[in-house]
């Protein structure tokens, strides 16, 4: 459909019916505007990227990040290679958080992605001179704070605000407005208040054209944070009353600073005892960055640091002589979904081997991953962890702290929203099909619901 004429134009090039590499590409009035840039978490060949051919004939002149998880901005060295002029813009949290995650992304991209000869050509952009560089050409602007887009043609002044997404720190929706139209992309986002940052701040006016998650679009029910907590504590307590440690495996941002806030209140409650809790890697460097900004990124408790909550080092050159193989202990480490040769991984291989230890899962687990298989399996029942035929000894727990909007939240959003065109994303096919469903019902077929597909062009 290139060449057809049309005031706003979109494509999906990647997180259509999936979560996937995410990015969008929009044609508004000639202007050619990418909204994040995002690196597959399941794929390690080319499909790892962004679909770039899709953009053929495109105009490309500003690129919006809404946030710094991998699935995000991970595929941005790949898309700035390929056109090098896009005026970047993001806010000042994320734009600091993206040097270290990708700086982690060129680690796991070395180890993990397949050695094809297109393969070589693309990882050889993740060098660390890219990546200090991307991070200093961001332009950063406030929540709240409208700026400019001008495209090359001159033609079309696109106004565009970030608002407080309440995902991860940093997290934003995107609002454009352009000759009497407006856009609204939520980003990731979060509708209810978590452990260190509070709860979405979106406008609630019409718009014409709302991109919107539905990562929980199929869930059945919800926990709240009271529920969430008393499970845990159960957990924590069954295990260190047995004189066992806690294995909590998190994504080293914005998982691991809530989970250990969480542990913290637990604490402070006296709902667990005073364990020591382990920390460390990417997910410290994160937390630090993060108190920088304790009093001007939006927090539930302003001003309160992570630092303050005592923490110790995980030894990560002798972890099988660590303190927590002695003293029951809580240890948050990378990565969430226990991929090989991690930290959680290699610890989970330890604890499985002792009946009185326990691992808490409270993150999403792609289906494909360690993770998954190990939240999954039954006690002394082999299964396939990472390739090898394995057994557990250990509990499991799994708990669900979704760091995205539920069910209930989203359609509330929608409904206030109002949008002439709906676009669903950044979900499963039973998410995105769910939330089409009840929508459509809702709005009597008064609403344009889209679910796009990888490299189409539409309309709106
Ligand atoms: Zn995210
Ligand atoms: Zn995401």
């Amino acid at each position: 459909m290139d060449g057809v004429s049309s005031d706003i134009q979109f494509k999906v090039l990647g997180g259509a019916e999936e979560i996937g590499a995410n990015c969008i590409h929009l044609s508004i009035g000639g202007t050619g505007i990418v909204i994040d840039a995002g690196l597959h978490p399941k794929h390690r060949d080319l499909r790892a990227f962004p679909n770039l051919d899709a953009l053929h004939h495109e105009e490309l002149d500003a690129l919006l990040i809404t946030h710094a998880h991998t699935d995000h901005i991970g595929g941005m060295p790949y898309l700035l290679k390929k056109h090098p002029y896009l005026a970047m813009h993001t806010t000042p949290l994320t734009r600091d958080i993206s040097s270290i995650m990708l700086k982690n992304t060129v680690s796991l991209i070395n180890e993990q992605i397949e050695y094809s000869k297109e393969m070589q050509d693309a990882i050889s952009l993740y060098d660390k001179d890219i990546i200090e560089y991307i991070s200093t050409v961001f332009e950063t602007h406030l929540y709240g704070e409208s700026f400019e887009i001008l495209g090359k043609r001159g033609l079309s002044e696109i106004l565009c605000t970030f608002h407080d997404a309440g995902h991860i720190p940093g997290s934003a929706g995107i609002i454009l407005e352009w000759n009497g139209k407006s856009i609204f992309h939520t980003g990731d986002m979060c509708l209810h208040d978590q452990w260190l940052i509070p709860k979405a701040r979106f406008p609630r006016h019409h718009v014409d054209v709302m991109f919107c998650e539905t990562t929980n679009g199929s869930e059945a029910s919800h926990a709240t944070k009271v529920s969430i907590m008393k499970e845990c504590a159960q957990f924590i307590n069954e295990i260190s009353n047995a004189n066992g440690s806690i294995l909590i495996p998190c994504f080293a941002l914005g998982k691991t600073q809530e989970t250990l806030i969480m542990i913290h209140e637990l604490q402070m409650k006296g709902m667990i005892p005073h364990l020591p809790i382990f920390t460390g890697g990417m997910s410290t460097k994160i937390s630090r960055l993060l108190d920088r900004y304790c009093y001007t990124s939006p927090r539930l408790n302003p001003g309160f640091e992570l630092s303050d909550i005592p923490q110790h080092p995980i030894p990560y050159e002798s972890l099988s002589k660590a303190p927590f193989f002695g003293t029951p202990s809580i240890v948050i480490a990378s990565s969430g979904m226990m991929h090989a040769k991690t930290t959680s991984y290699k610890l989970a291989l330890q604890w499985m081997q002792k009946p009185n230890y326990g691992i808490l899962f409270n993150g999403w687990q792609e289906p494909d991953s360690p993770g998954y298989a190990l939240s999954h399996s039954e006690a002394k029942k082999p299964f396939i962890f990472a390739g090898h035929r394995i057994e557990r000894s250990c509990a499991v727990k799994t708990v669900r702290m979704s760091a995205h909007a539920r069910k209930a939240d989203i359609h509330e959003l929608i409904r206030n929203i109002r949008p002439k065109t709906l676009v669903l994303i950044h979900g499963e096919t039973e998410s995105v099909e769910h939330i089409a469903a009840e929508t459509m019902e809702y709005f009597d077929g008064d609403i344009r619901i889209i679910l796009p597909r990888e490299g189409t062009a539409y309309q709106v």
